[in-house]
């Protein structure tokens, strides 16, 4: 598959682009790659999809906010359903007359009556000891975020009887307008600016929270890290978020994305454990048995037979990290390292020499050997 495109690249705008650029900019690269304009061009109908696809996403206040914040690798699936996006039949005529608001619009229908009463979701990075990859955890985070406030039970009214229903946009929060642009009228919505989209007004705002009904406030999340889990994954708290703007909403929810420490010595590859191990000459010739301990709790025991090559892999299945949703766990991978000493004392020098009598250290034939060693590598 390949990378999808920055969806502020697609339109060819700058991330702080406005509403009037991102629809300038749909409205010009819409009518040059129209399949009306490009008929049978399977590029020019790749690159109308694209467009179509960035800029119901770039005109949508929440839709934007989300992808700003998580770009194309968002929690949960796409916003346009589990196919992805389809593209959508818009006439020329249609980008010439502007009346294409409500077609983008329809695929966050259904979240766009939650939309004004759910509220931010929040994301955290928690980095976590590697011994938690095999055991999981159990943890606490404290977080900062925006909750109904306590002193006036989210009304943001010293006195319940202090709120009434906005006028101007009839509890409604929001108010939409007819608006011109050039030759093209487009209807837009926005939050009422009377009561800042909570639709109601307070006569004698709550101190704490300055009327708004929520305040920051610190929270403890506990959560449970399952074993197995990598780097990157992302722990959604549902409802843990910010709290929503209006009394019927729902909480946004928390991300906690999980970071792993390294290992002193292993790497990983998935459920894989990787490391080298360093052994003297004779480990090798003779073969032996080493113990390491190991993130189990067990040691590792390993096995080396006589005669291994440095280089050599040995596996021991079962010892690796819990494969996440099996009882199932991966394997260690061992690659035996050659350990020589740099420097030897003279007794060692007189010792390995005379071993080299009986390995023989003769020079003769090494074009032969070299040879064989570069075969032995090609195969
Ligand atoms: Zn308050
Ligand atoms: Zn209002």
């Amino acid at each position: 598959m390949t990378e999808k495109r920055d969806y502020y690249d697609v339109l060819g705008i700058s991330r702080n682009a406005s509403d009037g650029d991102i629809t300038k900019a749909f409205r010009s690269l819409a009518r040059k790659y129209h399949p009306d304009k490009n008929p049978d061009d399977a590029e020019a109908e790749k690159k109308f999809k694209e467009v179509q696809e960035a800029f119901a996403i770039l005109s949508n206040k929440d839709e934007r906010r989300k992808y700003d914040t998580f770009g194309h690798s968002g929690p949960g699936s796409s916003p346009f359903g589990p196919g992805g996006f389809q593209g959508v039949n818009i006439s020329l005529d249609d980008l010439f007359g502007g009346g294409f608001d409500g077609i983008f619009n329809q695929f966050f229908g259904s979240s766009r009556g939650r939309r004004r009463t759910k509220g931010d979701d929040l994301m955290y990075r928690h980095t976590v000891p590697f011994q938690v990859a095999m055991d999981g955890s159990e943890d606490e985070i404290e977080i900062e975020v925006l909750r109904k406030c306590n002193d006036c039970q989210g009304t943001g009214s010293m006195d319940p009887s202090g709120v009434r229903v906005c006028p101007n946009c009839e509890g409604r929060g929001r108010i939409e307008r007819l608006e011109r642009l050039g030759p093209f009228t487009q209807r837009s919505v926005s939050d009422c600016p009377s009561c800042n989209g909570s639709g109601k007004l307070i006569s004698d705002p709550c101190k704490s929270c300055n009327g708004q009904g929520r305040s920051n406030q610190t929270k403890r999340v506990k959560f449970t890290i399952p074993p197995g889990v990598s780097s990157g994954v992302r722990l959604r708290m549902r409802e843990y978020g910010g709290a929503p703007a209006s009394d019927d909403g729902i909480p946004g929810d928390l991300y906690i994305e999980i970071e792993i420490q390294r290992h002193p010595w292993f790497e990983r590859d998935s459920a894989d454990l990787l490391m080298g191990l360093p052994v003297g000459f004779s480990d090798l010739a003779l073969g032996t048995k080493i113990e390491i301990p190991h993130i189990d709790g067990e040691n590792l025991v390993v096995k080396i037979g006589a005669g291994s090559q440095p280089g050599d892999t040995i596996e021991i299945r079962g010892r690796g990290l819990p494969l996440q949703g099996s009882k199932r766990r991966g394997s260690v991978m061992i690659v035996l390292k050659l350990d020589m000493p740099r420097k030897l004392s003279r007794d060692e020098k007189k010792r390995i020499s005379s071993l080299s009598d009986i390995l023989g250290s003769d020079h003769d034939g090494i074009e032969e050997r070299i040879r064989d060693e570069a075969k032995k590598r090609r195969n």
